[in-house]
Order: C-alpha cells, then structure tokens, then sequence
C-alpha cells in the first residue's frame, strides 16, 4: 500500500470572543491510495476543520502536511491551489452548480482549469455523467434536476480530472434515506474503482458505508477503526 497523505500533529483553532476554540488538535493520520475513510464524531468535533485542512481550504497553524510525497502547509496560496484543483474533488452537503450552465457544462469545468481542449474534454464529461448514472441527463439545466441528482453531477465533476483524492463533507446530509443510499452506492463503486474517499459524517448508519471510521472528539482522533494501516502497524515487530 503507498500512502496518499500524512499529517503530522496538525492543529487548527478559531477566535471566539474572548477565547479560542481548538477546532482540531494535534491530528496525526496516514491515509494510503485507495482507502474509503469516514470521519465521524458529533456536531462541532472539527470534522469540517479537518477536512478542509486535507484539501487544502484551511492552513494548519503547526504540524506538517504531506500530500503525494510533497509537503504542502508552507506552501503559497497559488501553489496549494494549483494542487486543489488538480488533486483534490470536493463534494460538500448543498450541491453548487452554475445555474446558468448544463450538466454537462458544469462537469466540464474542472477540464477547462486543466486546459484540455473541448472535443476531448466533452468526451472525458460524458464519461463522467455516465459513471454516475446520468448520462441522459447532459443538457438539462441544474433547475430541471432533483436534489440527488445535482449531487451526483457534483460527484462526476469531482470524478472528472481524476484526482487523486476525493472529500465529501456530509454529503448526503440533505437527501432523504432512499436517495442518500444510492449517492452512498456510488461512493463504494468509486472506491472499488481504485478511488481514495475521505467522507465526512455524524450518522453512524453513513459512516458504516465506508471500510475506515476516524471518530473525532474536540479536535482529536478518538477512535480510529477498520484500517488496515493501523493493524500493520502494531503487528509489525519493534
Ligand atoms: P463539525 O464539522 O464536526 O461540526 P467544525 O470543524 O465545523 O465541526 O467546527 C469545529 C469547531 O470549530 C466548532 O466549535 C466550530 O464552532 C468552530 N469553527 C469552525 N469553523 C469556524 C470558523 N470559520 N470560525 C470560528 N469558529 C469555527
Ligand atoms: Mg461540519
């Protein structure tokens, strides 16, 4: 297994009034390629914090961060969004689409940023649509499709330059229980594709989907379960 991603005591605090709230705290975590992680932990435990520090929205005010062999905290703004954009997906709770732009516009998007010119860019689009169900769906509008439906266009976007990481932040936390099943479906599909998931939850039933569960409690790993890379790790000798 090759790692993806290591952190290594990484801390974020926010002001609040008077005080500081330590949003994560001293986080240290090895996430290899592949893994389907849940990070889960009650409203508040810094689920979000953590996630946006994984894709590189936040910056951590110590501990280091190493993504694909590259340490990325020091980093400048341009670089760690140049990163963003190529190795990171991002699907949060509310779909955000452009209202103005077609499905398959929207998923093109990300095509654009990477200068792939429109007939091949057009095809790689489509292919995502079709990996997430909606193929026939290209040219509606965002407005002409349902709440489940816009998630998974914001899924084949995510999908669409193939990055190396995909972070999902509540991501069926607005959809009822059938539909919140079948985006569920499609993330496990992801995964047995060879897709490395970091999904962000407070519902345990949501959290059970995925092969890895990090619980976080006031900005620390409580509990981390399921993972392969914690049981090599004690059973190695030493
Ligand atoms: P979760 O996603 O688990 O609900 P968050 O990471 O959003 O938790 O928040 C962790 C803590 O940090 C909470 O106490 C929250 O109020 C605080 N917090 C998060 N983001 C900000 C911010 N931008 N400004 C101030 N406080 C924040
Ligand atoms: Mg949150």
């Amino acid at each position: 297994m090759s790692p993806l991603l290591q952190t290594i005591g990484i801390s974020k605090a926010y002001p609040s009034g008077a005080t500081i709230i330590q949003a994560v705290s001293n986080v240290s975590l090895l996430i290899n390629r592949g893994e389907f992680v849940a990070i889960r932990g009650r409203s508040g435990s810094g689920k979000s914090t953590l996630l946006n520090l994984l894709g590189l929205l936040e910056r951590p005010e110590s501990g280091e961060y190493v993504l694909e062999g590259q340490a990325v905290a020091e980093l400048s703004e341009d670089k760690r969004a140049a990163i963003r954009r190529q190795a990171i997906g991002f699907i949060f709770q509310l779909p955000v689409l452009l209202p103005r732009a077609t499905a398959l516009e929207n998923v093109e998007l990300p095509l654009i940023y990477a200068g792939i010119p429109r007939p091949q860019r057009h095809r790689i689009a489509k292919d995502a649509l079709d990996r997430v169900g909606l193929a026939d769906r290209g040219h509606h509008w965002p407005s002409q499709l349902s709440g489940g439906e816009q998630q998974r266009v914001v899924i084949a976007r995510a999908i669409v330059n193939d990055p190396a990481l995909i972070l999902a932040d509540e991501p069926t936390g607005a959809l009822d229980s059938r539909t919140s099943d079948e985006i569920l479906s499609l993330f496990e599909g992801l995964h047995l594709d060879g897709r490395t998931i970091i999904m962000v939850t407070h519902a345990t039933n949501v959290a059970d989907r995925a092969q890895r569960q990090i619980t976080l409690h006031d900005g620390r790993i409580l509990r981390d379960e399921g993972t392969s890379t914690q049981s090599s790790l004690t059973e190695s000798p030493q």
